[in-house]
């Protein structure tokens, strides 16, 4: 049988590799021939240190090229690759280094001190350092390698990569992702989106989550594509390269940053073939103006580090505002009351679960987490709520752990959320829930007005009256210049309610 090893997948998809694969703002460039030539130096440094089919590759490092190609080594070697937020402190690599085991932890040149400590006490036999310039221990030990290398073949379901969750509730948990899930889900959305050798993407994202990592850069190398990699979100810089890109994906606020830009015109994105939102839920406001400005209607589409891509809006036909589209090819999507699991009809809100060839096989070394987290029927349990519509349009209402239950009542925050943001002076809002002696849970909304807007609680909840029930009209409407944001874009609702605890006490 061939190897359904995901690397051997990619290598057979290219057929040129004179052809460019990447390329940055400081001058590095690739073509796919480097690309290989790279992994598979990389590959036996891998080897060098001990690293057998299996073992776990953790990684904390800036983004560069050489980060991407030492995901694609660990492919090769039959690693399983592990990247972790460079915003994680010592205290936190403790549990991740403890529960995964790696063999080895690669982390940026100026952590190894630090990184070697730490290895020593939980037990992780080697430290490699990967700088952003091609520097770095890791890089020295693959010089003078050969450039070929035996990849280890791998089966569907042999993992890939451990994926952490962010965690905002309990410890984080690694998502187990095999060869299959990425390369079946990768594969489809080539299709759906109708990528080809011939685009290019804008590559702005961070690398240690399933968006930049996964969807971004195994779809441009399932097309055999380009992409201009940039090691950061800077609107300055998409803008002056945009010109040269067919592509973009990017989390909302990316756009909400580019709308800002003045050299975001027609004629700038004219050549631009698609613009891709996702990770966390794009304000219908924005894909408005962003239509407005630039005549694209921004693709959103629905995913998780579990999960992979779930939902998509269509590339042909209507890519409806605030919502997430259609379930992709091979995926199936069912809305279920989230205490009975029983299954609810069109438009009706629930628990959205998944199931498909997408799907992870369950989180590391947590079997009982696992089996709570998915029915018997073998249906993820996203913890997302939504509903589907008459059209087949699936809504994602927020996440389970926001809904807010007032006297009794279930409030969704963002059928209030978006009430408030049609208010005049209303750049975004966020609604949460707080603790009330009387209710169980107050609504309360936490609004950022646009510079200069004079906005009133009073007058705010009077408007929001004649269009709400009285149960879910906020009992309060704060001010905040901006809401706390993760590095993908999501509102930390939990950071909110940490700050206004107390408010109703
Ligand atoms: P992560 O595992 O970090 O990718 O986070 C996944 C979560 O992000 C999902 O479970 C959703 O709650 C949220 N999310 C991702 N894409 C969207 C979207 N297009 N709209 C709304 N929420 C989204």
């Amino acid at each position: 049988m061939p190897s359904e090893n995901l690397f051997a997948l990619i290598r057979a998809a290219v057929s040129d590799p004179a052809k460019p694969f990447l390329e940055t703002p400081e001058g590095r460039k690739w073509s796919y021939g480097d690309l290989f030539a790279e992994t598979a130096r990389i590959a036996h440094a891998l080897r060098g240190y001990g690293v057998e089919p299996g073992d776990r590759v953790a990684v904390q490092v800036e983004k560069s090229p050489d980060a991407i190609a030492l995901y694609l080594a660990c492919l090769r070697a039959g690693a399983v690759f592990l990247p972790l937020n460079t915003a994680y402190t010592l205290a936190e690599l403790e549990y991740f280094l403890g529960d995964a085991e790696p063999r080895l932890f690669v982390v940026r040149p100026d952590a190894e001190a630090a990184a070697k400590t730490l290895a020593a006490k939980v037990g992780v036999a080697h430290v490699a350092t990967l700088g952003q310039h091609a520097d770095g221990s890791l890089i020295e030990a693959a010089k003078g390698k050969p450039a070929d290398f035996e990849d280890v073949a791998r089966k569907k379901d042999d993992l890939a990569a451990i994926l952490y969750t962010s965690g905002t509730t309990g410890r984080s948990k690694g998502a187990m992702l095999s060869h299959d899930n990425l390369y079946s889900n990768s594969h489809s959305l080539v299709d759906y989106w109708r990528f080809t050798a011939k685009d290019v993407l804008i590559h702005a994202l961070p690398i240690f989550h399933t968006h930049g990592l996964f969807v971004a850069t195994n779809v441009t190398l399932l097309a055999g594509g380009r992409m201009i990699f940039l090691s950061k979100f800077d609107p300055d810089l998409i803008m002056k390269v945009m010109p040269e890109a067919t592509a973009m994906m990017g989390v909302p606020t990316f756009y909400t940053r580019l709308l800002q830009h003045p050299g975001l015109t027609k004629e700038a994105t004219a050549h631009m073939r698609l613009f891709i939102s996702g990770s966390a839920p794009l304000l219908a406001e924005t894909h408005r103006e962003w239509s407005a400005k630039t005549g694209h209607a921004i693709l959103e589409r629905y995913g998780m580090t579990e999960t992979n891509m779930n939902t998509s809006n269509p590339y042909d036909g209507d890519r409806v505002p605030g919502t997430v589209g259609f379930p992709l090819p091979g995926v199936e999507i069912r809305v279920a009351d989230p205490e009975t699991g029983k299954l609810l009809g069109t438009d009706e809100i629930g628990m959205i679960e998944v199931k498909g060839r997408n799907v992870f096989g369950g989180y590391w070394r947590m079997p009982e987490k696992t089996k709570a987290e998915f029915r018997p029927d073998g249906f993820f349990i996203t913890g997302d709520l939504g509903k589907i519509d008459g059209r087949g349009y699936v809504h994602i209402v927020g996440r389970g752990k926001d809904l807010i239950i007032t006297g009794g009542f279930n409030v969704y925050p963002k059928e209030v959320e978006s009430e408030l943001d049609a208010l005049p002076g209303v750049v975004e809002s966020a609604v949460i829930g707080l603790a009330h002696k009387d209710f169980g849970e107050g609504v309360t909304a936490v609004i950022v007005p646009e510079k200069g807007a004079k906005l009133d609680e009073a007058e705010i909840l009077k408007t929001l009256e004649a269009r709400l029930a009285k149960f879910k009209l906020p009992k309060r409407v704060l001010f905040m210049e901006d809401l706390p944001r993760n590095t993908m874009g999501k509102v930390q609702k939990n950071l909110l309610r940490e700050q206004f605890k107390g408010l109703y006490e």
